[in-house]
């Protein structure tokens, strides 16, 4: 008797872990903590908050990834596969997309660019990272219309997703922030508004994005607005980085939507002691970057040695000294965010 009781005590506990254990698949999360499941669970709508950019819960956060190189150019690297190796084994918590505007871009090629576009947002979207919508032109005062009517169907499609980040004017060259810049900003920004109130919009300012200081003296009226920076570790040195204070220190949110080190073209020698000074001053003021670029072409600043398979899974072999050295990089940052994550979701 007793000896049956027990049996049927065993196979009852045998039925219970059973059970315990196929709800544990099926639900994908650990009953036993409530940790986030993504980086984009972590940090939910990041948004400014004075000179910095917060997250949900109001703490200063800094993202670091990967930028595609020019989409028109290096699109073979829009795609989902892409996207998931840049998250599981660089540990990018943000992935920028430059979609080229000009030289057979978006505007000769609308729905090829923006077929692009749309990849990479909804992976990122799916594997719960952050993504820079980059307007990906050097003259976009004279593009405006099409911007406004992309921002707009982007804002419609994507704009309750925290994830997205728009930026509207990559680089502009010699122009006035207050006359043309400004204006163009405040055109594409109304039409993103009216279908997303709150996400984070970066925009571009005189100089390739070095004139941070003159864009925050004349600031846009927006409460989510930062304004980006953008280096080349080989070329641009303290001086830019005491623009960067500057602007800062008159109350403007920067965020370094792309940054090489490189020299300004993209190719050139790598300075390493000035790489290390801006990383450093990264650090000091919590500021989000991205890496110029996913792509395998034969300059400094592309980050894969030549033919590197567009989808990913990428081995040290692939990958040049930009490469290698900005994975370690972004590794190295994001490493406790994704600690942080439920363990069936890294
Ligand atoms: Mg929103």
């Amino acid at each position: 008797m007793q000896l049956i009781v027990s049996k049927k005590i065993f196979i009852l506990l045998i039925f219970i872990l059973l059970f315990s254990s196929c709800k544990r698949i099926d639900s994908g999360v650990n009953p036993e903590n409530s940790a986030p499941a993504s980086i984009v669970d972590l940090y939910g709508q990041i948004h400014v908050k004075g000179n910095k950019i917060v997250d949900k819960n109001e703490k200063p956060v800094a993202l670091h990834g990967m930028s595609l190189f020019w989409s028109q150019w290096g699109g073979n690297y829009y795609n989902e596969k892409c996207v998931q190796w840049l998250r599981d084994d660089w540990k990018c918590t943000v992935v920028r997309a430059s979609m080229g505007i000009e030289s057979g871009g978006y505007l000769t090629n609308t729905q090829t660019e923006y077929a692009k576009t749309i990849a990479v947002i909804d992976a990122c979207i799916k594997y719960g990272i952050y993504v820079v919508v980059d307007w990906h032109d050097h003259n976009a005062q004279d593009h405006l219309s099409q911007a406004k009517a992309f921002f707009a169907n982007i804002a419609q499609k994507y704009g309750s997703q925290p994830n997205i980040i728009y930026e509207i004017y990559n680089e502009p060259l010699q122009v006035s922030w207050s006359n043309v810049i400004k204006p163009y900003a405040v055109e594409v920004i109304k039409s993103i508004r009216q279908y997303d109130p709150d996400n984070l919009i970066v925009v571009g300012n005189p100089n390739w994005s070095q004139d941070v200081d003159v864009a925050a003296k004349d600031p846009i009226n927006d409460a989510n607005v930062a304004y980006s920076l953008h280096f080349y570790t080989g070329t641009h040195k303290q001086w830019l980085r005491d623009k960067a204070i500057s602007a800062m220190n008159s109350g403007a949110a920067l965020f370094v939507s792309e940054y090489g080190i490189s020299e300004a073209s993209g190719n050139g020698n790598i300075d390493l002691a000035e790489t290390n000074l801006w990383m450093n001053f990264l650090d000091t003021y919590s500021l989000s970057s991205c890496n110029w670029s996913i792509i395998d072409k034969s300059e400094t600043s592309a980050a894969l040695k030549t033919g590197a398979n567009p989808n990913g899974g990428w081995t040290a072999a692939d990958l040049t000294q930009s490469g290698t050295y900005n994975k370690n990089y972004i590794i190295t940052k994001n490493l406790d965010a994704f600690g942080k994550l439920d363990s069936s979701a890294k």
